[in-house]
Protein backbone atom coordinates (compact mmCIF):
# COMPACT_ATOMS: atom_id res chain seq x y z
CA UNK A 1 0.00 0.00 0.00
CA UNK A 2 0.79 3.43 -0.89
CA UNK A 3 2.15 6.05 1.59
CA UNK A 4 1.09 9.30 1.15
CA UNK A 5 1.54 12.52 2.17
CA UNK A 6 -0.21 15.69 2.57
CA UNK A 7 0.65 19.09 1.93
CA UNK A 8 -1.67 21.69 3.15
CA UNK A 9 -1.48 25.52 2.81
CA UNK A 10 -3.70 28.15 3.49
CA UNK A 11 -7.09 28.18 5.50
CA UNK A 12 -9.74 26.28 7.37
CA UNK A 13 -11.22 25.09 4.13
CA UNK A 14 -8.29 23.41 2.91
CA UNK A 15 -7.66 21.81 6.04
CA UNK A 16 -11.35 20.16 5.78
CA UNK A 17 -10.76 19.05 2.44
CA UNK A 18 -7.19 17.56 3.65
CA UNK A 19 -8.09 15.83 6.22
CA UNK A 20 -11.36 14.24 3.96
CA UNK A 21 -8.96 13.19 1.75
CA UNK A 22 -6.86 11.31 4.88
CA UNK A 23 -9.40 9.84 6.25
CA UNK A 24 -10.32 8.55 2.83
CA UNK A 25 -6.32 6.99 2.37
CA UNK A 26 -6.14 5.63 5.50
CA UNK A 27 -9.83 3.84 4.83
CA UNK A 28 -8.46 2.26 1.87
CA UNK A 29 -5.15 1.00 3.58
CA UNK A 30 -2.81 3.43 2.99
CA UNK A 31 -0.64 5.16 5.74
CA UNK A 32 0.70 8.98 5.99
CA UNK A 33 3.95 9.42 5.69
CA UNK A 34 6.15 12.75 6.71
CA UNK A 35 8.99 12.64 4.05
CA UNK A 36 8.63 12.80 0.29
CA UNK A 37 11.22 9.77 0.19
CA UNK A 38 8.84 7.54 1.56
CA UNK A 39 5.56 8.67 0.05
CA UNK A 40 4.52 6.93 -3.36
CA UNK A 41 1.78 9.40 -3.44
CA UNK A 42 1.93 13.76 -2.90
CA UNK A 43 -1.04 15.99 -2.92
CA UNK A 44 -0.42 19.56 -2.42
CA UNK A 45 -3.52 21.35 -1.53
CA UNK A 46 -3.02 25.38 -2.19
CA UNK A 47 -3.38 28.91 -1.03
CA UNK A 48 -3.58 31.78 -3.28
CA UNK A 49 -4.33 34.51 -0.65
CA UNK A 50 -1.06 35.62 -0.49
CA UNK A 51 2.25 35.65 -3.02
CA UNK A 52 4.69 33.95 -0.45
CA UNK A 53 2.34 30.54 0.12
CA UNK A 54 1.81 30.52 -3.30
CA UNK A 55 5.71 30.42 -3.95
CA UNK A 56 6.39 27.49 -1.27
CA UNK A 57 3.52 25.56 -3.07
CA UNK A 58 5.60 25.48 -6.57
CA UNK A 59 8.42 25.31 -4.97
CA UNK A 60 7.41 21.95 -2.89
CA UNK A 61 6.20 20.90 -6.17
CA UNK A 62 9.35 21.17 -7.65
CA UNK A 63 10.72 18.94 -5.42
CA UNK A 64 8.11 16.09 -5.34
CA UNK A 65 8.36 15.73 -8.74
CA UNK A 66 11.99 15.06 -8.64
CA UNK A 67 11.26 12.42 -5.85
CA UNK A 68 8.08 11.21 -6.38
CA UNK A 69 7.33 11.58 -10.37
CA UNK A 70 4.54 13.68 -11.65
CA UNK A 71 1.68 11.13 -12.12
CA UNK A 72 1.89 10.43 -8.77
CA UNK A 73 1.73 14.34 -7.81
CA UNK A 74 -1.83 15.83 -7.23
CA UNK A 75 -2.05 19.61 -7.05
CA UNK A 76 -5.25 20.78 -6.43
CA UNK A 77 -6.76 24.11 -4.31
CA UNK A 78 -6.46 27.99 -5.30
CA UNK A 79 -3.02 27.83 -7.27
CA UNK A 80 -4.00 24.91 -9.23
CA UNK A 81 -7.23 27.12 -10.23
CA UNK A 82 -5.69 30.39 -10.96
CA UNK A 83 -1.63 28.74 -12.75
CA UNK A 84 -1.75 25.67 -13.88
CA UNK A 85 0.32 26.07 -16.59
CA UNK A 86 2.88 27.28 -14.02
CA UNK A 87 2.63 24.02 -11.87
CA UNK A 88 2.76 21.74 -15.45
CA UNK A 89 6.03 23.53 -16.45
CA UNK A 90 7.68 22.89 -12.70
CA UNK A 91 6.63 19.18 -12.40
CA UNK A 92 6.40 17.74 -15.73
CA UNK A 93 3.16 16.92 -18.48
CA UNK A 94 1.61 13.77 -16.26
CA UNK A 95 0.88 16.05 -13.08
CA UNK A 96 -2.71 15.63 -12.08
CA UNK A 97 -3.69 18.97 -11.79
CA UNK A 98 -7.58 19.34 -9.67
CA UNK A 99 -9.00 23.41 -10.83
CA UNK A 100 -11.30 24.66 -9.01
CA UNK A 101 -12.21 24.25 -5.67
CA UNK A 102 -15.97 23.43 -5.64
CA UNK A 103 -15.94 20.18 -3.46
CA UNK A 104 -14.16 17.35 -2.52
CA UNK A 105 -16.00 14.95 -5.19
CA UNK A 106 -13.39 15.65 -8.55
CA UNK A 107 -10.09 15.59 -5.68
CA UNK A 108 -11.45 12.08 -4.71
CA UNK A 109 -12.17 10.97 -7.80
CA UNK A 110 -8.74 11.95 -9.11
CA UNK A 111 -7.33 10.50 -6.47
CA UNK A 112 -9.09 7.16 -6.84
CA UNK A 113 -7.46 6.41 -10.05
CA UNK A 114 -4.16 6.77 -8.79
CA UNK A 115 -4.52 4.03 -5.38
CA UNK A 116 -7.76 2.35 -3.98
CA UNK A 117 -9.85 4.65 -1.26
CA UNK A 118 -11.84 3.38 1.25
CA UNK A 119 -15.15 4.82 2.39
CA UNK A 120 -15.18 8.68 1.78
CA UNK A 121 -16.72 10.57 5.08
CA UNK A 122 -17.49 14.09 4.17
CA UNK A 123 -19.09 14.62 7.64
CA UNK A 124 -16.14 15.35 10.08
CA UNK A 125 -13.19 13.73 9.01
CA UNK A 126 -11.46 11.80 11.99
CA UNK A 127 -8.12 14.04 11.99
CA UNK A 128 -9.08 16.36 12.77
CA UNK A 129 -10.64 15.18 16.40
CA UNK A 130 -12.18 16.89 18.42
CA UNK A 131 -13.25 19.37 16.29
CA UNK A 132 -15.48 19.14 13.28
CA UNK A 133 -15.18 21.40 10.53
CA UNK A 134 -18.32 21.95 8.92
CA UNK A 135 -18.73 23.95 5.94
CA UNK A 136 -22.01 26.25 5.51
CA UNK A 137 -21.55 28.31 2.17
CA UNK A 138 -18.40 28.13 -0.47
CA UNK A 139 -16.86 30.56 -2.22
CA UNK A 140 -17.60 34.39 -2.11
CA UNK A 141 -18.69 37.35 -3.77
CA UNK A 142 -17.51 39.85 -1.38
CA UNK A 143 -15.30 41.04 -3.64
CA UNK A 144 -12.88 42.96 -1.44
CA UNK A 145 -10.26 44.86 -3.85
CA UNK A 146 -7.16 42.97 -2.47
CA UNK A 147 -8.41 39.62 -2.39
CA UNK A 148 -8.10 36.58 -4.72
CA UNK A 149 -10.64 34.31 -3.22
CA UNK A 150 -14.21 35.13 -5.79
CA UNK A 151 -12.22 34.50 -8.62
CA UNK A 152 -10.03 30.82 -7.19
CA UNK A 153 -13.09 29.94 -5.02
CA UNK A 154 -15.86 31.41 -7.40
CA UNK A 155 -19.80 31.78 -6.47
CA UNK A 156 -21.24 31.26 -3.25
CA UNK A 157 -22.35 28.02 -2.84
CA UNK A 158 -24.66 27.08 -0.03
CA UNK A 159 -25.15 23.97 1.85
CA UNK A 160 -29.03 23.71 2.98
CA UNK A 161 -29.36 24.21 6.86
CA UNK A 162 -30.85 20.61 6.61
CA UNK A 163 -27.71 18.89 5.98
CA UNK A 164 -25.57 21.09 8.34
CA UNK A 165 -27.53 20.18 11.00
CA UNK A 166 -27.24 16.79 9.86
CA UNK A 167 -23.31 16.81 9.99
CA UNK A 168 -23.28 18.82 13.04
CA UNK A 169 -25.92 15.86 15.09
CA UNK A 170 -23.47 13.41 13.66
CA UNK A 171 -20.62 14.85 14.49
CA UNK A 172 -21.35 15.38 18.03
CA UNK A 173 -23.27 11.63 17.98
CA UNK A 174 -19.42 10.55 17.24
CA UNK A 175 -17.67 12.53 20.33
CA UNK A 176 -16.21 16.11 18.86
CA UNK A 177 -16.31 17.89 21.05
CA UNK A 178 -16.22 21.33 18.76
CA UNK A 179 -18.10 22.21 15.83
CA UNK A 180 -16.38 24.83 13.43
CA UNK A 181 -18.41 26.15 11.01
CA UNK A 182 -16.81 27.38 8.00
CA UNK A 183 -17.32 30.13 5.09
CA UNK A 184 -14.85 32.55 3.47
CA UNK A 185 -18.33 35.65 4.22
CA UNK A 186 -20.24 33.46 6.76
CA UNK A 187 -22.47 36.01 7.57
CA UNK A 188 -23.79 36.04 3.93
CA UNK A 189 -25.37 32.72 4.52
CA UNK A 190 -28.96 31.77 4.08
CA UNK A 191 -30.50 28.57 3.85
CA UNK A 192 -34.10 27.17 4.32
CA UNK A 193 -34.05 28.00 8.04
CA UNK A 194 -33.15 31.32 7.10
CA UNK A 195 -29.73 33.14 7.77
CA UNK A 196 -26.37 32.26 9.99
CA UNK A 197 -28.07 33.41 13.19
CA UNK A 198 -31.19 31.65 12.62
CA UNK A 199 -28.57 27.65 11.69
CA UNK A 200 -26.99 28.26 14.67
CA UNK A 201 -29.84 28.69 17.23
CA UNK A 202 -30.74 24.89 15.63
CA UNK A 203 -27.14 23.80 16.11
CA UNK A 204 -27.69 25.09 19.81
CA UNK A 205 -31.17 22.99 20.14
CA UNK A 206 -29.05 19.80 19.72
CA UNK A 207 -28.26 17.42 22.06
CA UNK A 208 -24.90 17.02 23.88
CA UNK A 209 -21.69 18.15 25.32
CA UNK A 210 -20.37 20.45 22.87
CA UNK A 211 -19.13 23.96 21.78
CA UNK A 212 -19.28 25.46 18.69
CA UNK A 213 -18.37 28.59 16.55
CA UNK A 214 -17.86 30.08 13.25
CA UNK A 215 -15.54 31.51 10.22
CA UNK A 216 -14.87 34.21 8.84
CA UNK A 217 -17.47 36.80 9.81
CA UNK A 218 -17.89 40.37 7.79
CA UNK A 219 -18.46 43.43 9.40
CA UNK A 220 -20.93 44.51 6.35
CA UNK A 221 -23.46 41.43 6.93
CA UNK A 222 -23.12 41.58 10.63
CA UNK A 223 -25.48 43.68 12.55
CA UNK A 224 -25.25 44.68 16.55
CA UNK A 225 -28.59 42.61 17.25
CA UNK A 226 -27.39 39.16 15.77
CA UNK A 227 -24.13 39.38 17.55
CA UNK A 228 -26.52 40.14 20.52
CA UNK A 229 -28.21 37.16 19.83
CA UNK A 230 -25.60 34.96 18.92
CA UNK A 231 -23.95 36.00 22.31
CA UNK A 232 -26.97 34.66 24.18
CA UNK A 233 -26.46 30.92 22.56
CA UNK A 234 -25.50 27.99 25.03
CA UNK A 235 -23.00 26.32 23.46
CA UNK A 236 -21.24 29.01 21.88
CA UNK A 237 -17.99 29.54 22.23
CA UNK A 238 -17.10 33.33 24.07
CA UNK A 239 -15.08 34.52 20.93
CA UNK A 240 -15.45 36.58 17.77
CA UNK A 241 -13.38 36.53 14.87
CA UNK A 242 -14.24 39.72 13.06
CA UNK A 243 -11.66 40.65 10.54
CA UNK A 244 -11.24 44.66 10.61
CA UNK A 245 -8.57 45.19 7.40
CA UNK A 246 -7.94 48.94 8.24
CA UNK A 247 -8.61 51.79 10.21
CA UNK A 248 -8.68 54.05 7.98
CA UNK A 249 -12.45 54.32 6.39
CA UNK A 250 -10.64 56.12 3.22
CA UNK A 251 -8.74 53.02 3.19
CA UNK A 252 -11.45 50.64 3.59
CA UNK A 253 -13.14 52.19 0.67
CA UNK A 254 -10.69 51.23 -1.38
CA UNK A 255 -10.27 47.61 0.10
CA UNK A 256 -14.45 47.59 -1.11
CA UNK A 257 -15.21 46.60 2.65
CA UNK A 258 -18.54 48.39 2.86
CA UNK A 259 -18.90 49.48 6.53
CA UNK A 260 -17.06 52.23 8.54
CA UNK A 261 -14.82 52.23 11.47
CA UNK A 262 -17.90 53.55 13.22
CA UNK A 263 -20.16 50.97 11.78
CA UNK A 264 -17.12 48.05 13.04
CA UNK A 265 -17.64 50.20 16.91
CA UNK A 266 -21.28 49.59 16.80
CA UNK A 267 -20.88 45.64 15.98
CA UNK A 268 -18.26 45.46 18.68
CA UNK A 269 -19.80 47.43 21.05
CA UNK A 270 -21.72 43.91 22.86
CA UNK A 271 -18.20 41.79 22.66
CA UNK A 272 -15.96 45.08 24.47
CA UNK A 273 -18.79 45.43 26.90
CA UNK A 274 -18.30 41.51 27.98
CA UNK A 275 -15.55 40.47 29.89
CA UNK A 276 -16.08 36.73 29.42
CA UNK A 277 -16.21 37.27 25.50
CA UNK A 278 -12.43 38.09 23.18
CA UNK A 279 -12.13 39.83 20.10
CA UNK A 280 -10.25 38.96 17.60
CA UNK A 281 -9.12 40.33 13.99
CA UNK A 282 -7.12 40.70 10.84
CA UNK A 283 -5.07 43.48 9.77
CA UNK A 284 -3.15 44.18 6.31
CA UNK A 285 -0.68 46.57 6.54
CA UNK A 286 0.74 48.85 3.60
CA UNK A 287 -2.28 48.41 1.31
CA UNK A 288 -1.93 51.10 -1.52
CA UNK A 289 -2.43 54.39 -1.25
CA UNK A 290 -2.30 53.68 2.67
CA UNK A 291 -0.55 57.14 3.95
CA UNK A 292 1.09 57.65 7.40
CA UNK A 293 -2.14 59.51 8.87
CA UNK A 294 -4.01 56.01 7.58
CA UNK A 295 -1.57 54.04 9.47
CA UNK A 296 -1.71 56.23 12.19
CA UNK A 297 -5.26 55.87 12.48
CA UNK A 298 -5.15 51.97 12.19
CA UNK A 299 -2.67 51.98 15.24
CA UNK A 300 -5.01 54.40 16.72
CA UNK A 301 -8.19 51.56 16.50
CA UNK A 302 -6.54 48.83 17.17
CA UNK A 303 -5.40 49.83 20.71
CA UNK A 304 -8.86 51.71 20.96
CA UNK A 305 -11.09 48.02 20.17
CA UNK A 306 -8.20 46.46 22.29
CA UNK A 307 -8.09 43.18 20.44
CA UNK A 308 -7.16 40.04 22.04
CA UNK A 309 -5.25 38.88 19.20
CA UNK A 310 -3.95 40.60 16.05
CA UNK A 311 -3.51 38.35 12.47
CA UNK A 312 -1.22 40.92 10.53
CA UNK A 313 -0.51 40.42 7.04
CA UNK A 314 1.64 42.73 4.91
CA UNK A 315 0.07 43.63 1.63
CA UNK A 316 1.04 42.43 -1.62
CA UNK A 317 -0.37 41.93 -5.21
CA UNK A 318 -2.32 39.41 -5.89
CA UNK A 319 -2.72 39.23 -9.97
CA UNK A 320 -5.63 40.25 -11.47
CA UNK A 321 -7.10 42.12 -8.49
CA UNK A 322 -8.65 45.51 -8.56
CA UNK A 323 -5.51 46.27 -5.90
CA UNK A 324 -3.18 45.54 -8.52
CA UNK A 325 -3.67 47.44 -10.17
CA UNK A 326 -3.35 50.49 -8.08
CA UNK A 327 -0.72 52.51 -8.82
CA UNK A 328 0.43 54.15 -5.54
CA UNK A 329 1.89 51.07 -3.84
CA UNK A 330 3.30 51.76 -0.25
CA UNK A 331 7.47 51.01 -0.81
CA UNK A 332 8.22 47.30 0.80
CA UNK A 333 10.45 48.61 3.18
CA UNK A 334 8.04 50.96 4.87
CA UNK A 335 5.55 48.03 4.55
CA UNK A 336 7.70 46.38 6.81
CA UNK A 337 8.24 49.07 9.27
CA UNK A 338 4.62 50.00 9.92
CA UNK A 339 4.01 46.42 9.76
CA UNK A 340 6.73 45.68 13.20
CA UNK A 341 5.82 48.98 14.97
CA UNK A 342 2.20 47.52 14.79
CA UNK A 343 3.24 43.86 15.90
CA UNK A 344 4.77 45.38 18.82
CA UNK A 345 1.85 47.36 19.64
CA UNK A 346 -0.60 44.09 19.34
CA UNK A 347 1.99 41.56 20.89
CA UNK A 348 1.30 43.75 24.22
CA UNK A 349 -2.26 44.12 23.66
CA UNK A 350 -2.15 40.23 23.79
CA UNK A 351 0.05 39.59 27.06
CA UNK A 352 -2.24 42.42 28.74
CA UNK A 353 -5.32 40.70 27.88
CA UNK A 354 -3.81 36.98 29.03
CA UNK A 355 -2.60 38.47 32.21
CA UNK A 356 -6.18 39.61 33.03
CA UNK A 357 -7.10 35.95 33.33
CA UNK A 358 -4.09 35.13 35.66
CA UNK A 359 -5.73 33.43 39.35
CA UNK A 360 -8.80 32.86 37.56
CA UNK A 361 -10.58 29.41 36.40
CA UNK A 362 -11.16 28.67 32.93
CA UNK A 363 -13.21 26.23 31.35
CA UNK A 364 -10.61 24.42 28.42
CA UNK A 365 -11.00 21.95 25.52
CA UNK A 366 -8.62 19.03 25.75
CA UNK A 367 -6.52 18.91 22.36
CA UNK A 368 -2.59 17.40 22.86
CA UNK A 369 -1.84 15.24 26.19
CA UNK A 370 1.99 14.78 26.55
CA UNK A 371 3.48 12.33 28.95
CA UNK A 372 5.19 13.71 32.43
CA UNK A 373 1.20 14.96 33.69
CA UNK A 374 1.57 18.14 30.72
CA UNK A 375 -1.33 19.17 28.84
CA UNK A 376 -2.53 21.91 26.00
CA UNK A 377 -6.20 23.06 25.18
CA UNK A 378 -7.56 25.63 24.08
CA UNK A 379 -10.26 28.08 26.78
CA UNK A 380 -13.79 28.61 25.80
CA UNK A 381 -13.00 32.31 24.71
CA UNK A 382 -10.36 31.21 21.99
CA UNK A 383 -6.96 31.42 23.99
CA UNK A 384 -3.94 28.91 24.26
CA UNK A 385 -3.63 27.43 27.38
CA UNK A 386 -0.56 24.51 28.50
CA UNK A 387 -1.31 23.01 31.90
CA UNK A 388 -0.39 20.36 34.30
CA UNK A 389 -2.19 17.53 35.00
CA UNK A 390 -2.09 14.87 37.67
CA UNK A 391 -3.02 11.02 37.04
CA UNK A 392 -5.59 10.35 35.30
CA UNK A 393 -4.73 11.96 32.85
CA UNK A 394 -7.65 14.17 30.59
CA UNK A 395 -8.47 12.37 27.47
CA UNK A 396 -8.46 14.67 24.15
CA UNK A 397 -11.75 16.23 23.35
CA UNK A 398 -12.95 16.59 27.03
CA UNK A 399 -13.80 19.78 28.90
CA UNK A 400 -11.28 20.94 32.02
CA UNK A 401 -11.33 23.22 34.69
CA UNK A 402 -8.16 25.04 34.91
CA UNK A 403 -6.36 27.58 37.05
CA UNK A 404 -4.26 30.23 35.77
CA UNK A 405 -0.85 31.11 37.15
CA UNK A 406 0.54 33.05 34.24
CA UNK A 407 -0.63 34.76 30.67
CA UNK A 408 1.70 35.69 28.25
CA UNK A 409 1.39 36.95 24.52
CA UNK A 410 1.13 33.40 23.38
CA UNK A 411 -1.33 31.99 25.98
CA UNK A 412 -2.19 31.33 28.97
CA UNK A 413 -0.40 28.90 31.97
CA UNK A 414 -1.80 27.14 34.43
CA UNK A 415 -2.80 24.13 36.46
CA UNK A 416 -5.96 21.22 36.00
CA UNK A 417 -7.82 21.63 38.94
CA UNK A 418 -11.02 19.28 37.74
S1 LIG B 1 -14.97 38.51 2.14
FE1 LIG B 1 -13.39 39.67 1.04
S2 LIG B 1 -11.44 38.98 2.00
FE2 LIG B 1 -13.02 37.46 2.54
S3 LIG B 1 -12.83 35.88 0.95
FE3 LIG B 1 -14.44 37.31 0.27
S4 LIG B 1 -13.36 38.79 -1.04
FE4 LIG B 1 -11.80 37.70 0.16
Amino acid sequence: MAGFLIKTFGCQFNELYSATIADALRRGGHRPSDSLGEASLVIINTCAVREKAEEKAFSFLGEAAKLVGASRIVFMGCTATLDRQRAVRIAGRGLNVVEGTAGMEQVLSLVGTIVPLGEVDCTAPRSLFPTADIELIRGCESYCTYCIVPRSRGPEVVIDAGEVLHRAERAIGSGFSELLFLGQNINRYRSSLGGLVETMFAVDELDGNFWFWFLSSHPANFTPEEVKRVMGLRHIEHRLHLPLQSGSDRILERMNRRYSIADYARLVEPIRENADWTLTTDIIVGFPGETNDDFAATVDVVRGFRFDGVFLAKYSDRPGTPASRMQDKVPPALIDERHSALLSIVQGLSEQSNQVLVGRCVDVLVLTVHAGGNAFGRSIDGRNVWFSCSEPAPGIGTFVSVTIDHGSREGLYGTRVC
